[in-house]
């Protein structure tokens, strides 16, 4: 027997206690430094050998819950199943819904939005292609049957095509109560278009959450994130959210970098004064680094990558840079990598009595799952909501076109290995190598890690003193 190579550990010399995560069997333990040693013991298959007998209920224990494994090629094989049943998971059919990609903001660090001529361009979801693309997902939920139908409507900005999200909502509610799936939604907008009565609309339908940016206080929000003429959106926004807090969870994000980290306390003091701060669900931040360019060395990678002028290395022209891609995904949450800033900022959170993600990794993203897929507006199919950006990463459309550059990027995305390229890294049954986006941003090549290992040790090491503390 021997210690898996998917444990974690974190001492914790002031209680004489270690910490002990595995990250395959999700066992969490807090043991005496004594029993944690167990672990680097010569053990016989039986766990005993220099262990003696006296420590069997220990090793008894380690070994159930995964920190004590018959071999390496245990652990292998198990990460191979584990990653296969993750993949073909069918208890959810999750959709991220790209309504449009029109936005009514124009970000500092996002090329989308109303910057020069790109609204007059950019895609916006018709009636017609929302028929189809809910005659798809009913195809996709009579095959797969799932337990949960998640829409997730995303864009640009998905207020700006309510008609196809009310259409979608409602459509697809009946056609999934038929089947006895449960439809759940949500929002990622920027809050500006934020109504009860869109919510009310919705909430029938299913709809359980929305996620709103606010990018620092009040000065920081409106220099961040104005409308074209420069007006600041943060007064507005935070009336839309009093407006329909307790009628739907609210998630606040926001995108901090070295000159916005700042204001995020000021934020934090704001919310916590407001009379929904008890409504929110989820308060959570991240950081946006400007990298050099040109483009860095293996490693460390930006969530946003953007160069010192503020302008994105290679446009994700998709979806909104606020959430998706170069791992600032919140289309998907599992980009919700960190950096020292981003500890503090979410020791801030805390400290102020809000729920936030505690940043361990918690499965690999959606870039993964069988059962997740991504729809543009025009009906083009993608891997995940950071692909969005580029055609030539669309792996089908609705309508089950046969084009043989999509079935190539398909195969390519089924494909996937990046983990292979992390040797013995623990965290490998959470993270699977990082965001794929990123390294095709960055490197060119998606099987190349974005590794934010330091960060997620950093986590871990937040939660064993969470975990310390509440024992
Ligand atoms: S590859 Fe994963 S982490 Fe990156 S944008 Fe796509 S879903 Fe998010
Ligand atoms: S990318 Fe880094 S943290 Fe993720 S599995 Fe690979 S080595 Fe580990």
């Amino acid at each position: 027997m021997q210690s898996s190579i998917f444990n974690v550990r974190v001492p914790l010399p002031a209680r004489d206690e270690v910490f002990l995560m595995n990250t395959i069997t999700d066992a969490q333990l807090l043991v005496s430094s004594d029993v944690a040693a167990l672990l680097d013991r010569e053990l016989d298959r039986d766990g005993m050998w220099t262990a003696g007998a006296d420590n069997r209920e220990a090793i008894d224990l380690l070994t159930e819950n995964g920190f004590l494994v018959p071999s390496r090629e245990h652990d292998r094989r198990t990460l191979d199943a584990h990653l296969a049943r993750v993949k073909s998971d069918a208890t959810e059919l999750h959709i991220t819904l790209l309504t449009t990609l029109q936005c009514n903001f124009a970000c500092d660090y996002c090329f989308q939005g109303d910057h020069g001529d790109y609204n007059k361009f950019a895609d916006k979801m018709t009636l017609e292609t929302a028929e189809r693309v809910a005659a798809w997902i009913e195809r996709e939920l009579a095959r797969v049957r799932p337990q949960y139908l998640t829409l997730m409507f995303f864009g640009g900005e998905p207020l700006l095509n309510v008609p196809v999200m009310y259409y979608l909502a409602e459509r697809l509610w009946q056609s999934a109560r038929e089947l006895g799936v449960e439809q759940r939604i949500s929002i990622i907008t920027n809050g500006l278009l934020l109504s009860a009565e869109i919510v009310d609309r919705l909430v029938p339908f299913g709809l359980k959450g929305v996620k709103i940016t606010l990018d620092g206080d009040r000065d920081m929000h409106n220099k961040m994130r104005p409308l074209r003429g420069g007006q600041g959106t943060f007064d507005r926004i935070v009336e839309n959210v009093r407006a329909v807090a307790g009628r739907v969870g609210i998630a606040i994000g926001g995108n901090f970098d070295e000159q916005s980290a700042g204001s995020y306390p000021a934020l934090l003091d704001f919310l916590k004064a407001q009379s929904f701060a008890d409504k929110l669900v989820k308060v959570n931040f991240k950081p946006i680094v400007r990298a050099p360019e040109p483009a860095k060395p293996k490693g460390m990678l930006p969530l946003i990558p953007v160069s010192a002028n503020g302008v994105p290395l290679k446009p994700l022209n998709g979806t909104c840079m606020t959430s998706a891609g170069a791992g600032g995904a919140s289309g998907c949450d599992s980009c919700n990598v960190l950096d020292d800033q981003m500890s503090l900022l979410r020791e801030e959170t805390k400290r102020h009595g809000f729920p936030t993600p505690d940043g361990v990794p918690k499965g690999p993203c959606h870039v993964h799952l069988q059962h997740a897929h991504t729809i543009g507006p025009d009906g083009s199919m993608y891997a995940c909501p950071g692909s969005t950006g580029e055609k030539s990463l669309s792996t089908g459309h609705i309508d089950d076109r046969s084009e043989p550059w999509r079935e190539s990027a398909r195969e390519r995305f089924l494909r996937l290995s990046p983990w292979k390229e992390c040797g013995d890294c623990a965290f490998i049954p959470t993270c699977a190598g990082g965001c794929v986006v990123a390294s095709h941003t960055t490197f060119g090549d998606m099987n190349t890690p974005t590794c934010h290992k330091r960060t997620f040790e950093s986590a871990v090491i937040a939660l064993a003193q969470d975990v310390a503390s509440a024992s």
